[in-house]
């Protein structure tokens, strides 16, 4: 199994080095060279079975020669075995044909440790076995850094430096990142937002002598590892509900398009998927994109579901590349547009080809807020904002498929607008309920390449 950039100038790698690398050298996003299928006896036979096997199943033939069997085998079950639920990705149903997949019940309360917890015990394997030690960069929303700290803190052979945007992620996010006491674990509170945050990191990615020299390796969302392993909860899912004899569609809330392309990865291997429908909040650019056909981003409004508040969706690029019959050159065409114009027009062929798989949605504040309240009185399910702007975007897309939300984030992480809407205020799981008690470390930084680069030569250990 090969994996090529979809700006088509980079190496050609293993998933292996693939995993260890993140961004192509190229600017672009790594993809498997062909897309291996499920057969339809194959998918039939994950009914009933664990979530580990049916991850080990999904997965396996993506990972090449990279990892042997019972190497994978073990990471999976290393993966999965803090989680807080036996199914680990556990279906309820909130209407007659609408399903909530919970995806919050890793130890950071978000979907995802799904990927952070598989790429943490794989870089640990790959990294012993080659002697090397790593620098994880990661600019996080909230989710992605919590998820990466859990994964990789007191590792040996890898210090971890999350940049989040200063005093735009929610209390418990922020004391995720900043209560490890592991030497290994750095959080950098930047000012700014997001986007800032993740244009650091690619002009990181695009310093090579800095790259080099700190050996950066990147678990963002544009790892192909993480992708690959959010595949496997769209099988479990829709086995569940009768596939491949019924087919589903999901509605996925999005914000760099990681999760919702691990759905279209899903299709594309042979799981009967009707509609994949993305759902935004008011940071809306990948609807509108649909919409119009033209993608113009225009700055970040900061929302109840911050982890969605996204202009510059890194992982769209991978959706374009297939959209534009995986011609890199213009792939690469249209993200310099966007670098130097601030947007680009999706050609027609490549919009009806997207418009094929997916539809699109968007949630306005009050209606996140209203779908809080109106899903906890008529079902008694307690949704985070996120998975709130999923199920209102689902609401308007239901029909004879069944429908499954993805709900990624625990409500608890989010309890402020939780309690607004419902006038209730959700506990922390047990497990975690000294969170508000421990002390933080953290290092406000400015918006400036130099100065962070020289403060992770400076505190990495070598
Ligand atoms: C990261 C995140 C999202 C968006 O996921 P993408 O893969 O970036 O589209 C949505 N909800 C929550 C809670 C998240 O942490």
């Amino acid at each position: 199994m090969r994996y090529i950039s979809t700006r088509g100038q980079a190496p050609v790698l293993t998933f292996e080095e693939a995993m260890l690398t993140g961004l192509a050298r190229d600017g672009g996003l790594y993809v498997p060279e062909t897309i291996p299928t499920m057969t339809e006896s194959q998918i039939a036979g994950l009914a009933g079975l664990s979530y580990e096997e049916i991850a080990f199943r999904v997965m396996r033939p993506f990972v090449g020669d990279s990892f042997s069997d019972d190497d994978f085998a073990g990471a999976i079950s290393r993966a999965y075995k803090s989680f807080g639920h036996d199914a680990r990705a556990p279906l309820v149903q909130l209407a007659p044909n609408h399903f909530l997949l919970e995806l919050f019940h890793g130890p950071t309360l978000a979907f995802k440790d799904f990927a952070m917890q598989l790429i943490g015990q794989l870089f640990e394997l790959s990294l012993t076995r080659r002697s090397e030690r790593v620098t994880i960069v990661g600019a996080t929303s909230g989710d992605t850094g919590s998820a990466a700290i859990e994964a990789f803190r007191g590792l040996d052979a890898v210090d971890v430096f999350i940049l989040f945007p200063s005093g735009r992620v929610s209390e418990v996010q922020r004391r995720q990142m900043t209560t490890p006491e592991e030497a290994n674990v750095h959080a950098l509170a930047m000012a700014g937002d997001f986007d800032d945050c993740q244009a650091k990191l690619k002009d990181m990615f695009n310093d090579f002598a800095f790259r080099d020299e700190v050996r950066l390796a990147g678990v963002n969302s544009i790892n192909w590892a993480r992708v690959l392993a959010q595949v496997v909860y769209y099988f479990s899912a829709a086995v569940s509900l009768g596939a491949p004899h019924r087919p589903v569609s999901f509605t996925v809330p999005t914000g760099n398009f990681g999760d919702i392309f691990a759905g279209y990865i899903a299709k594309r291997m042979g799981l009967p998927i009707e509609k994949l429908v993305i759902a935004t909040n008011q940071n809306d650019i990948l609807h509108r994109a649909l919409t119009t056909g033209s993608y113009a981003t225009s700055g970040v409004i900061p929302s109840i579901s911050p982890s969605m508040d996204i202009q510059v969706s890194s992982n769209f690029e991978r959706a374009l590349f297939d959209a534009y019959g995986r011609d890199g050159g213009a792939v690469a065409q249209v993200m310099e547009d966007l670098k130097s114009g601030g947007g680009f027009s999706i050609s027609q062929g490549a919009l009806q080809a997207l418009r094929e798989t997916f539809a699109s949605g968007r949630a306005s504040e009050q209606e996140t807020n209203a779908t809080i309240r109106s899903m906890f009185g008529r079902t008694g399910e307690i949704l985070c904002p996120h998975s709130a702007v999923g199920v209102k975007v689902a609401e308007d897309h239901l029909g004879t498929i069944p429908m499954i939300t993805l709900a990624t984030a625990h409500p608890a992480k989010f309890p402020d607008a939780v309690e607004a809407a419902t006038g209730y205020r959700p506990p922390l799981p047990n497990r975690m309920s000294d969170l508000y008690v421990r002390p933080e470390r953290v290092t406000e930084v400015a918006n400036d390449l130099v100065t962070l680069e020289n403060l992770i030569k400076e505190r990495r250990s070598r």
